[in-house]
């Protein structure tokens, strides 16, 4: 940090304060601090933002184009990653402020919907730490996912409206506004640039993210005629195609706003390479893709493949074929689910509406593709299966326009991509094994230790001896020599105490509701989807309640079970269970017969900055998924960091955890691929519903009355799931496991020691799941892109 020292911070902050608000300090609200704090740490690392930029000119960069980005909150993490959060800790309590305060007062730029989104910002902070040339590409929706609120435990969506406060870490670059034409409208791209600030590191990375505007602000001629509503119609036109992020996390839906907001990405953002490539290297020739590659998070983006042909083609006037050579040496896919419904499939009709020509390059794309598949001897069948279009329906493929063009296809766990290669894309990859690779996905380990876990991130520090292991991770195993050593873990659960302690004070706070810091923390939280079984770990919760009011002995900790999930509002059994754990929840915290012994609390709006408060205090990371459901999950990760045993099935990443953490030190249970593979054909619940009492009772409270639904019939449905509709998600046939393993959790809890040490033994092997070895992984072997080290 060039200039940053105490005199400066505090006379920015004042500055800041009087230019934007007329304050002083002693009348600043803390919404107002944050501002003033915020643009005066920008001012300082604006020089080293634009050298980096200048760093990177004539290398080789990477372009992540993602739909969503979830950020969360910037300022801790600036603060961390500039080394200087205790600095201003200090400033603020010399000035009398609270700097916690000010940081909660910071909104989530909650731009994504879950792992997927999350995973884009991990890789962000990981770039600029890693010092590679890595660029962010997404959209800056006025309104991210929907803050959540409940009501008779009905889940209800509010707008989000991140920027009330203003986005002070955002430079918005007119200059660098694009033009994006749809057949019916043409309309202006807006750059905002975020800076991602490597952890001690001068590289200054960049996160750009489109706004949709109109071309000019209101029609004049319109208005001047007193045609007030046509004239703002045009403007509300544009502002809608960034105005909000789908909270649909799997599905599709708004067809034609969401395929506006996709083309609108990737338009905006090809152009915006392409004009910087050229005022760098002149002309484009084939020589573009040995600067340039650009990952594809998902299939939302995957029409930036046709738009770079048509910029080539048309605006370029490169020859078809040589544009295609480009677009397949520059594009690598990542696929992140084999759910079938978020297999992105658009009626070719759309494409015709909205931009014609990108229909007829996706065409003349896939008739190469065919005849390639011809003279390779694919029969018609094999290439239906494989076409871009579909013959039948005549739908556009995006997966299928990924992998065909894309010169890599990455699955995101080990698991995954054993599935992708050995069932899901089989034909593909015996197609074009070469084009196959697993990149396990990593979280980053500043904010989901450093920021949010100081306590235990001070103590790993006294105990190693420096800081080092922020930056590399696998350092933590060092810490394996005091695995044994019985004051280090006394500590150790001393720390895991403060933060259940912490976590308590705010869910009083937010939820209204008391829970104790010395009972068992078992956690569940992620988005609300069948196949990530919070129906689950509900029922499983109801009958351990109705067990211990049989048996008012029961031999058990004291225990406080918790969820968070945002259900997507079209999404009727999502919601169905966010409704029925919350009337579990209130069954049982309002039965004083158990004394307190088990409390359920479903917090409300989970998100960024509530994981960083949940993951530090978790005695119990719940990953439950049917096996193979779950792509790879990375809360697992962020849960095993902060020392949380998984309590789980062998899915997605969890395998990686076990393997590297060890099953002694994990509570895995429940079916497997395999078991779920030879079940699947003889599979009939009823078989369990009528061999297990205990099952038979929490499952008829659905249809029993026990708990009313408003008479929408949403619990008749929920049974209808499990007993009716075959139990797709195999509830019924992992619950005994489930159970059996609490039992498992509940003995090992008893002693302090033995479990402080798996929960020890967790965070020591956590290093592989960094995200700085994913992002290293993805430089060597996808994007082939060097570190570019900002010494300017
Ligand atoms: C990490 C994270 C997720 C992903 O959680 P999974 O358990 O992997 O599904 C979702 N939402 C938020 C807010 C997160 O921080």
């Amino acid at each position: 940090m060039n200039t940053l020292n105490k005199e400066n911070i505090k006379s920015g902050i004042i500055k800041y304060l009087k230019i934007k608000y007329r304050r002083t300090l002693d009348t600043a609200k803390d919404f107002e601090l944050f501002n003033a704090l915020s643009l005066t740490l920008l001012e300082h690392i604006i020089d080293e933002w634009d050298n980096t930029d200048e760093t990177y000119k004539n290398t080789k960069n990477a372009y992540y184009f993602s739909a969503e980005f979830l950020m969360g909150r910037a300022l801790g993490n600036n603060l961390i990653n500039l080394g200087i959060y205790d600095d201003i800790k200090e400033i603020f309590d010399e000035l009398g402020l609270n700097l916690n305060a000010v940081e909660e007062i910071e909104e989530d730029a909650g731009l994504g919907n879950g792992g997927l989104g999350r995973l884009a910002a991990c890789f962000m902070d990981s770039g600029a730490t890693l010092e590679v040339p890595l660029t962010g590409y997404g959209i800056r929706y006025s309104n991210g996912l929907f803050k959540q609120e409940f009501k008779d435990g009905y889940q209800n969506e509010k707008a989000d409206s991140w920027l009330k406060y203003g986005d002070p870490w955002s430079i918005r670059r007119d200059d660098e506004s694009t033009i994006v034409e749809f057949a019916d409208m043409t309309v202006k791209a807006v750059p905002y640039d975020t800076p991602i600030i490597g952890y001690k590191s001068k590289n200054i990375n960049t996160l750009r993210l489109w706004k949709c505007e109109p071309l000019e602000e209101f029609n004049f001629d319109l208005y001047n005629s007193q045609q007030y509503s046509e004239a703002l119609d045009l403007k509300n036109r544009a502002d809608n195609i960034s105005r909000v992020l789908y909270p649909n996390d799997t599905g599709r839906s708004g067809k034609i706003l969401r395929l506006r907001q996709q083309y609108l990405l990737v338009s905006a953002s090809l152009k915006d390479i392409i004009r910087k490539y050229k005022e760098q290297h002149g002309a484009i020739t084939e020589e573009f893709s040995n600067f340039n590659v650009i990952q594809l998070n998902d299939t939302h983006p995957v029409l930036g493949i046709p738009e770079l042909i048509r910029i080539l083609v048309d605006e370029e006037k490169l020859e078809f074929d040589v544009a295609l050579n480009i677009c397949k040496k520059t594009f690598a896919y990542t696929n992140h689910t084999i759910l079938a419904e978020a297999l992105e499939k658009w009626d070719a009709e759309l494409f015709r509406c909205l931009f014609p020509r990108i229909l007829e390059i996706i065409n003349i794309i896939n008739s190469i593709f065919i005849s390639e598949l011809k003279s390779k001897g694919y029969n018609d069948h094999q290439i239906n299966e494989f076409s871009i279009v579909n013959n039948f329906n005549g739908q556009v493929r995006m997966a299928n326009l990924a992998i065909s063009v894309g010169f890599a296809v990455n699955g995101v766990a080990k698991l995954h991509t054993d599935i992708l290669k050995n069932s899901e894309l089989n034909n593909w990859y015996k197609l074009y094994p070469e084009k196959f690779q697993n990149k396990t996905n990593g979280i980053t380990p500043r904010r989901w230790l450093r920021l949010c876990n100081k306590e235990l991130s001070n103590f790993i520090t006294e105990l190693l001896g420096n800081e080092d292991w922020v930056k590399d991770l696998n350092k933590l195993s060092e810490l394996k020599k005091f695995a044994d050593n019985n004051e280090v873990l006394e500590k150790f659960l001393q720390i895991k105490l403060t933060k259940k302690k912490q976590l308590a004070q705010f869910i009083k706070e937010n939820e209204g509701i008391e829970i104790d810091p010395n009972s068992l923390f078992d956690i569940q939280v992620k988005r609300l989807h069948e196949y990530k079984r919070q129906f689950l770990n509900s029922l499983y919760i109801l009958d351990l309640y109705f067990r211990l009011k049989e048996n008012p002995n029961l031999d058990i900790p004291k225990c406080t079970f918790i969820f968070g999930a945002k259900a997507f509002p079209g999404y009727r059994r999502a919601k169905s269970i966010v409704k029925f754990t919350n009337d579990i929840a209130n069954l049982i915290n309002n039965d004083q017969s158990i004394n307190g012994k088990i409390k359920v609390v479903f917090v409300k709006n989970y998100s960024v900055s509530y994981a960083e408060k949940l993951c530090p205090a978790a005695d119990i990371s719940k990953q439950i998924s049917t096996a193979g459901k779950e792509a790879s999950g990375t809360g697992n990760m962020k849960f095993m960091l902060n020392g949380a045993p998984t309590f789980g099935t062998l899915d997605g990443a969890n395998i990686e955890i076990v393997n590297e953490s060890g099953e002694e030190n994990n509570f895995i249970f429940g079916l497997k691929v395999n078991d779920i593979e030879n079940l699947r054909h003889c599979y009939n619940p009823w078989d369990y519903f009528n061999n297990n009492p205990d099952l038979r009772r929490v499952i008829n409270t659905l249809v029993d009355g026990t708990f009313k639904d408003n008479l929408n019939n949403d619990y008749r449905d929920l049974f209808n799931s499990l007993m009716n509709e075959g139990d797709q998600y195999f509830v019924l046939a992992d619950f005994r496991s489930l159970k059996d393993t609490e039992d498992k959790v509940f003995e090992a809890y008893k002693d302090r020691l033995a479990w402080a040490k798996k929960c020890f033994l967790n965070v020591c092997n956590a290093g592989n799941f960094s995200s700085d070895r994913t992002i290293q992984q993805y430089c060597n072997e996808i994007w082939h892109i060097n570190k570019c080290k900002n010494t300017k």
